[in-house]
């Protein structure tokens, strides 16, 4: 089974240390709840997994199977199987989803292919786009748009989850990937994901919101303060949190912030 190892993680931006020794293993099949206040260093843990240039590691290890990722450029960690669903995706203007779809997921299933190269035959991916977008209740409309240009916020989240389905990583880190919809559409994309990946991927999901995790439950759900994270627990520390908040953790980790 394949596993996603960090070890004594510390990253910076800058010359600002962010992450501050994060250890955190993930299995194949577990879901992860990362939860933490604004700010403690959540989607710099995603940025760094998947090799954002701005986010520099300077101690610590990640391994993928025991190989480092920290050595494979940003596509190559993406080729191999880890996918970062961005708390704010990127437009691409001029390119149309479908074309980014196919390129990515041709890259995925075919790793070593090198650039100039064919993509998977155009009929076999219309129809499996067709096929997914359909499920996810899509308007196959939306894949001849420009990547995440002029998408609204739910139209990306939306973008993300339909490239999760194409793509079908081995680990996925889903940050925020609930924020900024409405009621229907959280649900909506809560059993997408339920569907498409609690326990079919490793899954790191970073949420303020209860709905995600109630349709995911995750094994481990971990506390992030202050770039560490400070607790790990089961649902009910999830539970408790939504509930409750931070004051308590605040408090038993004085230091940490
Ligand atoms: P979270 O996702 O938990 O809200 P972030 O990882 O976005 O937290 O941010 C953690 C800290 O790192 C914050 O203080 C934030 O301002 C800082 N930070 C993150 N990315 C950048 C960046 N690109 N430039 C400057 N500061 C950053
Ligand atoms: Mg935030
Ligand atoms: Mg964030």
């Amino acid at each position: 089974t394949h596993v996603l190892q960090i070890k004594n993680l510390h990253v910076s931006v800058g010359d600002k240390p962010i992450l501050r020794g994060v250890n955190l293993s993930i299995n194949h099949g577990e879901t992860h709840a990362l939860m933490g206040p604004n700010g403690s260093g959540k989607s710099t843990l995603g940025l760094a997994i998947m090799g954002h240039p701005g986010y520099a590691v300077t101690e610590g290890a990640i391994t993928m199977d025991g190989e480092d990722v920290l050595a494979m450029a940003p596509d190559e960690r993406a080729r191999s199987g880890i996918f970062l669903a961005f708390q704010r995706p990127m437009a691409i203007p001029g390119v149309k989803m479908a074309d980014f779809l196919r390129h990515a997921t041709t890259n995925v299933r075919r790793p070593d292919r090198k650039e100039g190269e064919e993509l998977i035959p155009m009929r076999e991916f219309r129809a499996e786009l067709k096929e997914k977008m359909a499920h996810l209740r899509m308007d196959t409309e939306f894949a001849r748009r420009y990547v995440n240009d002029g998408f609204s916020g739910g139209e990306m989240k939306r973008a993300e989850i339909l490239q999760l389905a194409m793509l079908q990583p081995k680990f996925a880190i889903l940050d925020e990937t609930d924020s900024g919809l409405d009621a229907d559409a959280v649900r909506l994309a809560s059993e997408s994901i339920a569907e498409i990946g609690h326990g079919k991927m490793g899954l790191l999901i970073i949420t303020h919101h209860d709905k995600l995790l109630e349709h995911n439950p995750p094994e481990f759900t971990h506390v992030m303060l202050g770039g560490r994270l400070v607790e790990t627990g089961g649902t009910e520390l999830a539970d408790e949190l939504h509930r409750h908040g931070y004051d308590r953790i605040r408090k038993a980790y004085p230091e940490a912030e």
